[in-house]
């Protein structure tokens, strides 16, 4: 994780999760698997937990990372940030008020765009369905419910979210008030910053497709990476950015560049963004980056996207951050920032 990337269709890596499970075929080298085993050995914090070793490994358990939360609103340039290059957000295991908490970072942290990247589309549509669930909110200027009090106070999904972080986070230390939250800040849905995208590695999972198109989102795109094999026919209605590329490394399955084209040319003539991230081989430079003579590094068009933040937001950014260290202190920290208000 960190405020610069080698991954070339982002800037920066945010992991407030790490860990997680094979799902299908394009998990069969999973990078982060390995290089989870790697930094356990090494004593990096955060790796400690092992996951099953029949879908996981070393390091690999599914693991929360409240410290990590304020991370982003620390980061004051604009960027794209990678959310869980080492994990998957939208694992089961990842509880729904975790997520509200990685969302309310995303919320306040609007100069920079979020890129999340799932395996797990049907759950990531159910969740991002609570969320832009607004019906009957108002901005509320209470500011001190305990979980309770804000189910009902706020039945909406958005507002049953809200109460599941609060009751992730615990109860607040005495002299301190529970956080409150701008209902409506984004009251038509989804967070103009956060673009969501699906894996879909061969045919079989192209219904992966079907449960994006149905997400909300500012940006919806599909990473076809490692491609294993031809996709054939797609639907890129409500699509707008491709990934494709190759596997790398010394179990690296060959790409043939005709699936690439297949895909390439698709996205051409429906106007969508394609980036051909890499052929792939022994190393991810192994076989170069083009396809036809050039490189295809396009983007979608950007989404309006707010200035980074004042002087004053920056000093409490970097406030929050200081002070976010684990539930009880992320709890300490809402609270605190909420009593300064
Ligand atoms: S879903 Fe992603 S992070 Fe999880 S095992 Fe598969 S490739 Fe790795």
């Amino acid at each position: 994780m960190g405020d610069k990337s080698a991954i070339q269709w982002t800037d920066a890596t945010w992991n407030p999760t790490t860990g997680c499970d094979r799902v299908s075929p394009g998990c069969a080298h999973c990078y982060a698997l390995d290089l989870a085993a790697r930094l356990q050995k090494m004593g990096v914090a955060g790796y400690e937990r092992d996951g099953d070793p029949r879908t996981s490994g070393p390091g690999f358990g599914l693991t929360l990372h409240p410290d990590r939360l304020g991370i982003p609103l620390a980061w004051t340039r604009p960027r794209r940030i990678f959310v869980d290059s080492m994990s998957d957000l939208f694992h089961a295991d990842v509880p729904d008020g975790f997520l509200m908490a990685v969302w309310k970072t995303m919320h306040d942290a609007p100069w920079h765009t979020f890129q999340v990247l799932t395996k797990r589309p049907e759950r990531m549509a159910e969740w991002v369905a609570r969320w832009v669930d607004v019906e009957g909110e108002t901005n509320d200027p209470d500011r001190d419910r305990d979980p309770a009090a804000v189910r009902i106070a706020h039945p909406s999904g958005r507002g049953q979210l809200f109460a599941d972080m609060l009751t992730q986070m615990g109860p607040p230390p005495a002299g301190f008030t529970y956080p409150r939250f701008a209902w409506l800040r984004y009251a038509d849905g989804a967070l103009p910053n956060v673009w969501l995208g699906t894996s879909v590695e061969n045919a079989r999972f192209k219904s992966r497709i079907e449960s994006l198109r149905w997400t909300p989102a500012a940006v919806r795109f599909l990473s076809c990476e490692p491609l294993l094999g031809p996709l054939g026919e797609l639907d890129l209605d409500g699509i707008s950015w491709v990934i494709a590329g190759g596997e790398s490394g010394s179990a690296h399955r060959p790409l043939d560049l005709g699936w690439v084209r297949e895909i390439r040319d698709q996205c051409v003539e429906a106007g969508v963004a394609f980036f051909f991230k890499q052929v792939g081989g022994r190393t991810p430079k192994s076989g170069g980056r083009e396809l036809d003579g050039r490189t295809w590094d396009e983007f979608p068009a950007p989404t309006e996207r707010p200035a980074s933040p004042s002087p004053a937001g920056q000093r409490a950014a970097f406030g929050r951050r200081r002070q976010w260290g684990g539930l009880a202190a992320m709890s300490r920290l809402a609270h605190a920032s909420e009593a300064g208000r």
